[in-house]
């Protein structure tokens, strides 16, 4: 999808900080962090939510989800975070490219509530 963020960003036409990456996904720091160390994690290939992407595609994009929280786990001491994956513009998809957020946690960070970026 040539006009698509975060295709380009797989592509290295746009920016982004790299957190991991493997052959069929790429995970980097969100632009504007709910809280610190907000990764995205995303499939190589263009999908736009995990109902469209191929069973085994989407273990890999799991796989790399749990390797974050690990290295977050083990570089930074973060125990506690959300995972979380927009499906439509209604439920607050921004990118039409699948991605899931990993939100670290920690008491006092300022966010009381389930998810809300706004
Ligand atoms: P969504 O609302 O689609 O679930 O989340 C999209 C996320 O992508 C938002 O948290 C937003 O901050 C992030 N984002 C949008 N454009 C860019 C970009 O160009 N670079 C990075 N690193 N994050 C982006
Ligand atoms: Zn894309």
């Amino acid at each position: 999808m040539s006009d698509c963020i975060f295709c380009k960003i797989v592509k290295g036409e746009a920016k982004s900080r790299k957190v991991y990456e493997t052959e069929d996904t790429y995970a980097f720091f969100d632009i504007y962090p709910t809280t610190r160390y907000h990764t995205l994690v995303i499939p190589k290939k263009h999908y736009t939510t995990i109902f469209d992407i191929p069973e085994q595609e989407l273990r890999s994009v799991i796989t790399s989800v749990k390797k974050v929280a690990k290295l977050f786990e083990e570089k930074l001491g973060i125990h506690n975070i959300q995972i979380i994956s927009n499906s439509g513009a209604v439920a607050q998809q921004e990118v039409f490219h699948l991605h899931f957020h990993i939100v670290p946690r920690k008491r006092g960070d300022g966010q009381n509530i389930k998810w809300n970026k706004d």
